[in-house]
């Protein structure tokens, strides 16, 4: 049974919007466009994608901080690209005490650097690392997409402050190591690039973006790293005295996760026809146990499950389904739907041979396992399910890549839903023909690899400069 008429890769939009309401993730009816409601399982998970990269960035010495969620509109204004990138998509509000408008955060470097100006006197305040779990506000002109493109944006934000272009350089690979870690417990495969300067962040020298693959062939940028220079800190004035007694100006990075696009990600990625399928990290219920009753035995049936609902939820997020109005059949197909990694089928057999039947969500394969051995089997399968979660999407991405020679081809790897690798000279002027005739836009040079042209621009037919990837994005 579907999840709904829609099937993932045929038509995503309405599989993935009638999952989210049908999942109880987010309902996307409340009546100002690009506003979310998220509902219990929605925001069970945006909770604990954000535990997990909280963990990560204390592990590396950054410090969890609140800053306030508006700015003026001096300070907004003091750093000229960052105004200009900006400028078109903030909220403002024109109503409050006095004559002063208020801009709602897009972001908060605005808001952080005139105080980092406060705390950085000497070499001694350096490096500075602090982070903000909050939500961000941009007034979105294009289309908006439940959980992809919205305009209340809840995301985790971190700001570091350096001596040296050498630290903030190492802080960019550190970045880059937590936003892979976190990653790599969903089972998220993307592609990392080096934006093409036309794209990159507003203020930066240079950013560094995660795009994740999506089954409708749009591109989801999930997280970004940027090298701010001392861009920011000469408009914000940020000083210190090196240990040499002179005055420096210090080096920036920033990098912000979006937890939403996260979201969408682990659900476009991973689900299937029949609904969710979850990693077990982030799955609100990671062990659902489902008694299959029979005429005589039902005391028996639910006292064994109830044993087994004990033994399993010392250790993971555990559900014991005692409907009464409901079949195990629509049980089943109604827990596949929401995703929980395991289902434990507890039936007279069972209770007999003291065992239980055990099946796991992503390839849907049942085992029986002793219940001497459950906690053992629970342990090897979440892990498994983990893993194997990672392959199939890897394995997807990579299948999704294809080098295209002509813009013509570009055009067709496109529309069958692909991502084109192609040779570019580096002019924007090719870049927006490419937009304009293929309908897709250069994300970049893969970061993670090295990619080195061999011909020349497909657009202009001028010499090469970089290999870069053309995709639709979100
Ligand atoms: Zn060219």
């Amino acid at each position: 049974m579907s999840v709904s008429a829609a099937k993932k890769f045929e038509n995503f939009s309405s599989w993935f919007d009638d999952l989210l309401l049908k999942a109880r993730i987010v309902d996307n009816r409340f009546p100002v466009k690009g506003f979310l409601v998220y509902m219990e399982n929605g925001a069970s998970m945006l909770d604990k994608i954000k535990e997990l990269l909280e963990e990560e960035l204390e592990k590396t010495g950054h410090k969890k901080m609140y800053f306030p969620l508006v700015t003026s509109e001096e300070l907004f204004g003091r750093e000229a690209e960052h105004i200009k990138g900006f400028s078109k998509e903030v909220f403002v509000i024109d109503q409050g005490p006095g004559e002063q408008k208020l801009i709602i955060r897009p972001t908060s470097e605005t808001i952080m650097y005139p105080m980092f100006k406060l705390w950085i006197r000497s070499h001694a305040d350096l490096p500075l690392k602090v982070y903000q779990s909050v939500n961000v506000y941009r007034c979105e002109t294009k289309a908006t997409r439940a959980l992809y493109r919205v305009r209340e944006i809840p995301w985790n934000e971190a700001h570091t402050v350096h001596e040296t272009p050498s630290e903030a350089e190492k802080q960019v690979r550190e970045a880059l190591e937590i936003y892979q870690k976190v990653l790599r417990k969903l089972g998220i495969s993307y592609m990392i690039f080096k934006r093409p300067d036309f794209d990159k962040f507003a203020g930066a020298v240079y950013s560094i973006a995660f795009d994740a693959w999506n089954p409708d062939g749009k591109v989801n940028q999930v997280a970004t790293i940027h090298n701010l220079g001392r861009n920011f800190a000469k408009a914000y004035e940020l000083e210190f005295e090196k240990k040499d007694g002179s005055r420096g100006i210090p080096y920036q990075t920033c990098y912000g996760f979006g937890f939403s696009r996260v979201l969408a990600a682990v659900i476009a990625q991973h689900g299937d026809d029949r609904g969710l399928v979850l990693p077990p990290v982030i799955a609100p219920t990671q062990v659902v146990i489902i008694p299959i009753p029979f005429k005589g035995q039902e005391k028996e049936i639910y006292e064994y499950a109830s044993k087994i609902k004990e033994m399993t939820s010392s250790k993971w997020r555990t559900v014991l389904d005692d409907r009464e109005d409901i079949t195990p059949g629509e049980k089943f197909y109604h827990w596949e739907m929401l995703g929980a990694p395991i289902r434990i089928e507890v039936g007279p057999k069972e209770v007999a041979e003291s065992s239980v039947t055990i099946a796991r969500r992503d390839t849907l394969e049942r085992t029986k396992v002793s219940l001497d051995d459950l906690m053992q089997k629970i342990d090897e399968l979440m892990k498994s399910i983990e893993e194997n979660l990672l392959e199939k999407s890897q394995r997807m991405m990579m299948s999704l890549v294809s080098d295209a020679k002509t813009v013509e081809e570009v055009k067709k790897l496109l529309k069958d839903r692909r991502i084109a690798r192609i040779e570019w000279c580096g002019l924007t002027d090719c870049a927006e023909k490419l937009k304009e005739e293929a309908k897709g836009e250069i994300r970049g040079e893969r970061y993670d690899i090295a990619e080195k042209p061999t011909g020349n621009c497909i657009v202009c037919g001028k010499e090469a400069r970089f290999v870069v990837y053309v995709a639709r994005a979100y």
